[in-house]
């Protein structure tokens, strides 16, 4: 049968470039199994004459895909172009939030006593004594056979997958549950479990994807757990800093009713799905040889600065604890705080509003304190399937309902985001291409439909809609009356809503005063606008611009110069502490930055 299918259907491919300093690594490669086995289509990937199969998680991660590597990707079967179109769109949207943490900057310190070098998981000071991570292992009698032990560690790693989605660490689960399945299909036993792995690690030793090694250890205790085993952990009463050589990242959550004030790991990377974990509970945390550290001894882990003081003297003790007081009072004090209006020192009220993307983004938008919606990135709808009239309409509607001062950007996708079902002829400069507002040219059905969306969704609400990428006063004028072509079309009454345009496009600094003949207001993205003013993609690998550059606050100043309608940031600049007190000395009155940058934004500005 599958040879029969496969006799008289073509295979597709398509090659596909990594990107991304972490290489095609566990978390990524199980979304992409993931996809690829919801098609009925073969789906393989062929490297260095290397051909596998691409919907299981360890076969595709033994190419050992690293950045600048590219492979084929090959379709074949009744589905294969949706499947090898929807691959690649996810593909590319996995290499670009695979956001790698190289290293995380270490302020200065001044400690007396010795001092024991780290890099930094988490941020963070504690001062308490040492322990040493102790397990004990008891094995309770369980009537599950090997096999059905399996199915229910999978089953519990499905549901936490499912449990966490909103939460970035959730592909972490799914992970190591692809992983399992992997496992499952060559194993019949614990015993051969435990070989598999051991021999599985052993290859992995020394390599990139050593960190995998930790996830094959928690996979395996945790089919163990689902057979009987017990694993106790005994932690002190008193506050402690924990030493070990690594931690599992089933064991973070043991952590979380005990008196822990910090963690010091041997033998972990700072992408560890640990560290990632650690990071996400916020535990002061730090990667250093933990055989040097006393055992059962207070010492004062300073992982602001990546260090441990072995021997703090009483005025080390002193410095840290007002360090952590500071700390802990900022973070109080900005959090308390986040719901009241931001003003600087001499009374300029600045609004602080939020980036959003969905529904989930702005809620979490508002319990952050934010003023409005500066941004709201229409493109989450546009997934691998067009979405219709009426799942537009409601997702709008649902947003539309969370602040009264809602900013929507019309449909931002060519360049960099691709989608299945938006034909672009292939291009050699993507972003000089067909993205942004250009889609009114190209794709106008699928424009018009967006905006109908938007208009029914916002009867009777104050919303303003932008346009992304516009390059001239014509486009904006062409994208402006097609939108009130279709509410006339659709007799519906748009007048309460206003019209702008995000300044992407260094074109427009020089355009101001024929922009102000026409638009509602701006919305500057610094993204887009330090990539095109150096011509450096902004996803380029190597390439890097500082954000922080004069001439980017020099094209500020030139728009706060000559505009003469409300303007607005939302590029990722607008929520840079060492750039708020320069945006808001130019003039800049609304920043809008991501929902979690809301709290210390605001405090920042009381500060200018
Ligand atoms: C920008 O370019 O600064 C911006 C906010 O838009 P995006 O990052 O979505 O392109
Ligand atoms: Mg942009």
């Amino acid at each position: 049968m599958q040879l029969f299918k496969n006799l008289f259907s073509k295979p597709l491919s398509t090659q596909l470039k990594v990107t991304s300093s972490n290489g095609f690594h566990l978390r990524p490669v199980a979304r992409f199994t993931t996809l690829a086995k919801s098609f009925t289509c073969d789906v393989t990937a062929s490297f260095n004459n290397k051909i596998v199969d691409a919907k299981k998680v360890n076969t595709l991660l033994s190419l050992s895909l690293e950045k600048e590597n590219t492979f084929t990707l090959i379709t074949q079967g009744k589905d294969a172009q949706k499947a090898l179109d929807a691959l690649q769109t996810l593909f590319e949207k996995l290499m670009k939030d695979d956001i790698e943490v190289t290293s995380i900057k270490k302020e200065t310190s001044n400690y007396i006593g010795d001092i024991l070098e780290g890099d930094i998981i988490t941020k963070g000071v504690a001062i308490a004594p040492t322990t040493m991570y102790n397990t004990e292992i008891i094995q309770h009698e369980n009537n599950l056979t090997f096999k059905e032990a399996v199915k229910q560690t999978i089953q519990s790693l499905e549901e936490t997958y499912k449990s966490q989605k909103e939460n970035s660490n959730a592909d972490i689960y799914l992970a190591q549950k692809e992983l399992l399945s992997a496992l499952d299909e060559k194993c019949g036993s614990l015993e051969e479990l435990e070989t598999l792995i051991k021999k599985e690690s052993h290859n992995l030793e020394g390599t990139k994807l050593s960190a995998k090694i930790t996830d094959y250890q928690d996979i395996l205790q945790q089919v163990k757990i689902s057979l009987g085993l017990e694993v106790k952990v005994h932690f002190p009463e008193h506050a402690f800093i924990l030493l070990a050589d690594d931690l599992l990242p089933s064991e973070i959550t043991l952590l979380s009713n005990t008196r822990v004030q910090g963690i010091v790991l041997k033998n972990t990377s700072i992408n560890s799905h640990t560290s990632i974990l650690l990071r996400a509970v916020g535990i002061p945390s730090l990667i250093a040889n933990t055989k040097n550290i006393p055992l059962n001894k207070e010492i004062l882990l300073d992982s602001f600065a990546g260090v441990v003081v072995l021997t703090p003297s009483n005025e080390d003790i002193q410095k840290a604890r007002n360090l952590q007081e500071k700390t802990k009072e900022q973070k109080k004090y900005s959090d308390s705080k986040r719901f009241e209006s931001a003003s600087t020192t001499q009374g300029k009220q600045i609004k602080v509003f939020a980036n959003v993307g969905d529904i989930e983004s702005a809620k979490v938008a508002k319990d952050e304190g934010a003023e409005g919606i500066g941004l709201l990135r229409s493109e989450f709808l546009f997934k691998s399937v067009k979405p219709t009239l009426e799942a537009q309409t409601k997702a709008y509607a649902e947003i539309f309902e969370t602040f009264d001062d809602i900013t929507v950007r019309t449909l931002d996708v060519g360049g960099d985001k691709a989608l299945p079902y938006l034909h672009i002829p292939l291009e050699d400069n993507p972003f000089l291409g067909i993205r942004g507002v250009r889609l009114f040219r190209t794709h106008p059905e699928i424009l018009e439909e967006q905006l109908h969306a938007i208009f029914i969704a916002s009867q009777g609400k104050q919303i303003k809609i932008m346009f992304p990428m516009v390059s001239t006063v014509e486009e904006f004028n062409k994208a402006k009356s097609f939108a009130q072509a279709i509410a006339q079309k659709q007799n519906i009454d748009i007048s309460h809503i206003d019209f702008g345009i995000m300044i992407e496009v260094p074109s427009v600094l020089f355009l101001i005063e024929a922009f102000n003949e026409v638009v509602d207001f701006y919305s500057i993205g610094t993204n887009d606008l330090t990539q095109y003013l150096f011509a450096v993609e902004r996803t380029h690998p190597l390439l890097k611009v500082d954000q922080l550059s004069p001439v980017v606050f020099s094209a500020l100043k030139n728009i706060v110069t000559h505009a003469t309608k409300p303007i607005s940031i939302c590029g990722e600049l607008a929520a840079n502490s060492d750039a708020i007190d320069k945006l808001v000395n130019l003039g800049l009155t609304t920043l809008s930055v991501s929902p979690k940058s809301i709290a210390q934004t605001k405090e920042q500005i009381r500060h200018v």
